[in-house]
């Protein structure tokens, strides 16, 4: 009889759990799956997926008033909310239906419920059933941050029902500066909402690059989103329909929606984790592990947003086919964590790979920069008061390019690609050996002769 009743227990069915569990399963594992709510996880059933659905349909509100300039007129459009929700909640669930068909097909099998850790061998389901197994992967990811406790707060919205509003707001207020304020800022406002982003810092999109932060933020500007730096949202009054947001600063915004996108905790709470010896990570919250994603207890790892290392998806797939290849196909496989192209799907999208100019300035003597900031061919026909910015980070000794930073149209589907030449470690000299593709955009990343600054660290400096 098999010491234990399955060599692979996988918590959680997000993008990292799926992707762990049918791998082992290929290599003949025996899988159990728990799923405490839908299979998918946070990205296909309320992160990545049904954000890039509403921002496509977003843009569709630019594309009407750009069309002028091209000599389209077009009549009176109306804009239904409740269409889009309903459409995207059916492809959703088409999603959600391949995802369990896919782990069902690998062999690995599915439990609907949530399950926690008894001990390091056996995992408690929400039935009361329990099951020992001989691995067992942490892959709960993660959840929005509510806090902070201000009066007012449980009126506030936070992503997970940004996604499931019953109306379009006419008014909304979003606090926070990341990647999911302001995505949804862009979505709300192409949809024909008022939005006002208030952010605590001095300028939204802290870590990315300064050139980077202060493009976005000006354009946002243009599309009309106001954006008020330097406070906080203190309190949220309620009168029938109506949200009064109080700030630090002392001034108040009505709306009729208040989101709150704040950043997200890792789902470590009452999971057993101490009965089972896994430790957590004082520095981030979440699950400590090593490079092969283990973590604290032998026969136990955690992949994905639990472990809060780089929250993206593509990342928490990479790290459960790592594991289920070094587990259970004699394959070992660690994760490099270097150089991983990430895009802000705001309007105007971002995109991003390697370093920015001042994280490049810190860690080497010379720095050089090739920066574009120019009118897009678009914008000369539809009058549209928009710019591109294109930004190269260069080590001046080695002349390797050390990041690329992009806002405009397509911003993320070249750094995708760009993203393979900065990985491979591609020399300035090899961006300018490519012959440019025209017209485009990111043709200015071939031909961007001179450096537009030049940076040299002093001996002493
Ligand atoms: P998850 O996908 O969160 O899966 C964890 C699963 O575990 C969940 O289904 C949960 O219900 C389940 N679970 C939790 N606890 C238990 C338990 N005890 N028992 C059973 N089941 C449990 N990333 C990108 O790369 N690109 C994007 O454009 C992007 N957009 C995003 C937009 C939003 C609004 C959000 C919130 C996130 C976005 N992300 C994006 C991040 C991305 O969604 C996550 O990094 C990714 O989903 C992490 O995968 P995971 O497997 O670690 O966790
Ligand atoms: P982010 O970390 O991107 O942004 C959080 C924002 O909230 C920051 O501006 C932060 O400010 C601010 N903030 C944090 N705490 C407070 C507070 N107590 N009061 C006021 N403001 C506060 O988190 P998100 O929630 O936007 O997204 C979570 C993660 O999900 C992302 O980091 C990313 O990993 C992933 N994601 C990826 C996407 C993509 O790939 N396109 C899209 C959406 C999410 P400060 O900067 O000053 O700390």
């Amino acid at each position: 009889m098999a010491e234990y009743d399955v060599d692979l227990f996988v918590i959680g069915g997000g993008s990292g759990g799926v992707r762990a569990a049918r791998i082992a399963a290929g290599y003949g594992a025996r899988v159990v799956v728990a799923e405490e709510y839908r299979m998918g996880g946070t990205c296909v059933i309320r992160g990545c997926v049904p954000k890039k659905l509403f921002v496509i349909g977003s843009h569709v509100h630019q594309e009407i008033e750009d069309a002028a300039g091209f000599g389209w007129s077009i009549g009176d459009v109306s804009f239904d909310w409740a269409t889009l929700v309903a459409n995207k909640d059916k492809e959703i669930a088409r999603l959600e239906g391949a995802y369990t068909t896919n782990v069902e097909k690998s062999g690995a099998r599915i439990v609907k419920t949530r399950a926690v850790l008894e001990d390091a061998h056996t995992i408690r389901l929400g039935t009361g059933e329990t099951v020992t197994a001989k691995y067992i992967l942490i892959a709960t990811g993660g959840a929005p941050n509510h806090g902070p406790a201000i009066p007012g707060i449980e009126h506030v919205i936070s992503s997970n029902e940004a996604f499931h509003l019953k109306e379009l707001p006419k008014r909304i207020v979003i606090q926070g500066g990341g990647y999911i304020a302001l995505e949804f800022a862009g979505i709300f406002a192409g949809y024909g909402s008022d939005v006002t982003v208030v952010y605590r810092g001095e300028n939204i999109l802290r870590g990315f690059d300064e050139d980077v932060r202060k493009h976005v933020r000006a354009e946002m500007e243009k599309r009309g989103i106001t954006i008020i730096t330097g406070c906080t949202v203190t309190k949220v009054d309620k009168h029938g329909r109506d949200f009064t947001s109080h700030l630090s600063g002392g001034s108040s915004i009505a709306s009729d929606q208040v989101m709150f996108a704040i950043g997200r905790h890792p789902n470590v709470a009452n999971l057993g984790l101490e009965t089972a010896g896994v430790a957590i990570n004082p520095a981030n919250g979440g699950i400590q592990v090593d490079g092969w994603s283990k973590t604290s207890a032998d026969n136990i790892y955690a992949i994905g947003d639990v472990t809060h290392r780089t929250n993206l998806t593509p990342v928490a797939i990479r790290e459960g086919h790592a594991f289920a290849d070094t587990v259970f196909g004699k394959r070992p496989v660690q994760v490099d964590h270097a150089t991983i192209p990430t895009a802000v799907f705001s309007q105007p999208e971002v995109g991003t790979v390697g370093m920015t100019e001042q994280e490049a300035r810190a860690q080497f003597s010379h720095v050089d920069i090739y920066k574009a900031d120019f009118r897009p061919i678009k914008a000369t026909m539809s009058g549209r008061d928009t710019r591109v910015l294109m930004k190269l980070v260069v080590d001046g000794l080695s002349d390797r390019v050390l990041g690329c930073h992009i806002v405009g149209d397509c911003a993320a589907e070249i750094t995708q690609a760009v993203a393979i030449a900065v990985k491979m470690k591609a020399t300035k000299a090899d961006f300018d050996a490519t012959v440019a593709l025209h017209p485009t955009a990111s043709e200015e990343l071939v031909t961007m002769r001179t450096p537009t600054a030049r940076h040299v660290r002093q001996a002493a400096e």
